[in-house]
């Protein structure tokens, strides 16, 4: 027996106990090309950040930081853990819906990136960009709802200190939650694979630079025009510190029309940005 059929009935096998009856061909290959797909993202963008800010420039950003101190080893390690498991059940999640030939006709996925239109390509993702902010912050804030809150979000809250690792960093309810966008994408807007692998892209890029640490936008910037709506790491590290207010993701725009942006933001934005 070859190493490459070997390699198949073992996938076949998982397959089998994965999904019994094999209603999915090769789901479990395709679920592990998700899953390293998600998963180095993830890693990437996490860790280039990590790398600069935690392990290179460390010492000459100190003074810098959002809070003095710095998470303990065990802190990004269980950050990191969590995270794992979130990759796991968000590459799961396509398995059953695009990958599955008995559900994906019910979506609205489409196959050639200029069916649309180029102008709706490109739309599609400030669409998508809209969607994901008004669906984070209003899931956020039923997860903070007291009844509810230490079955699902407070694994999130642990991280009192955030660091970029804590981005996925959710309980599996939360993971569950967190992956309601992607459903939302699928069965409401057109759209190609490229925007949900673009779009996610993004979205760690930003997530993973709430989590920094440190604040990259210039001072003043929580006060100009555009700045006032734009979410930051002072804002989403504000709300990991004191769990009250702040739950926007990547504007601010529901926490001001919904009054729930902490009346101390702008001064610690700026405290912030006055560190040397
Ligand atoms: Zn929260
Ligand atoms: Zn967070």
């Amino acid at each position: 027996m070859s190493l490459n059929s070997d390699w198949q009935s073992f996938l076949s096998g998982l397959n089998s106990i994965f999904l019994p009856g094999k209603i999915i061909p090769m789901s479990v290959e395709k679920f592990l090309q998700i899953a390293l797909s998600i998963g180095s993202r993830y890693y990437l963008v996490a860790g280039v950040y990590f790398l600069i800010f935690y392990v290179l420039f460390r010492r000459a950003l100190s003074s810098k930081k959002i809070q003095a101190a710095f998470p303990a080893n065990k802190d990004y390690l269980r950050e990191m853990a969590y995270s794992f498991g979130t990759i796991i059940l968000f590459a799961a999640v396509p398995i059953f819906i695009v990958q599955n030939p008995a559900v994906r006709p019910y979506t609205t996925l489409y196959d050639r990136m200029n069916e649309m239109g180029w102008g709706y390509y490109w739309f599609a993702y400030l669409l998508m960009f809209l969607m994901h902010d008004t669906y984070f912050y209003w899931a956020h804030r039923i997860m903070h709802h007291p009844s509810i809150f230490k079955w699902v979000h407070k694994v999130h809250h642990l991280s009192t200190n955030p660091s970029p690792w804590a981005a996925y960093a959710f309980h599996p309810l939360e993971s569950i939650v967190e992956t309601g966008i992607f459903v939302l994408f699928v069965f409401t807007i057109p759209v190609h694979q490229s925007h949900i692998y673009l779009f996610f892209f993004f979205s760690i890029i930003y997530n993973a630079y709430g989590h920094l640490g440190w604040e990259l936008y210039p001072a003043g910037f929580s006060k100009t025009w555009i700045g006032k709506w734009i979410n930051t790491s002072v804002s989403h590290n504000q709300h990991h510190k004191y769990f009250k207010g702040n739950y926007g993701l990547y504007l601010l725009f529901w926490d001001r029309i919904m009054g729930t942006l902490r009346e101390d933001y702008d001064a610690t934005f700026e405290k912030v940005k006055q560190k040397t």
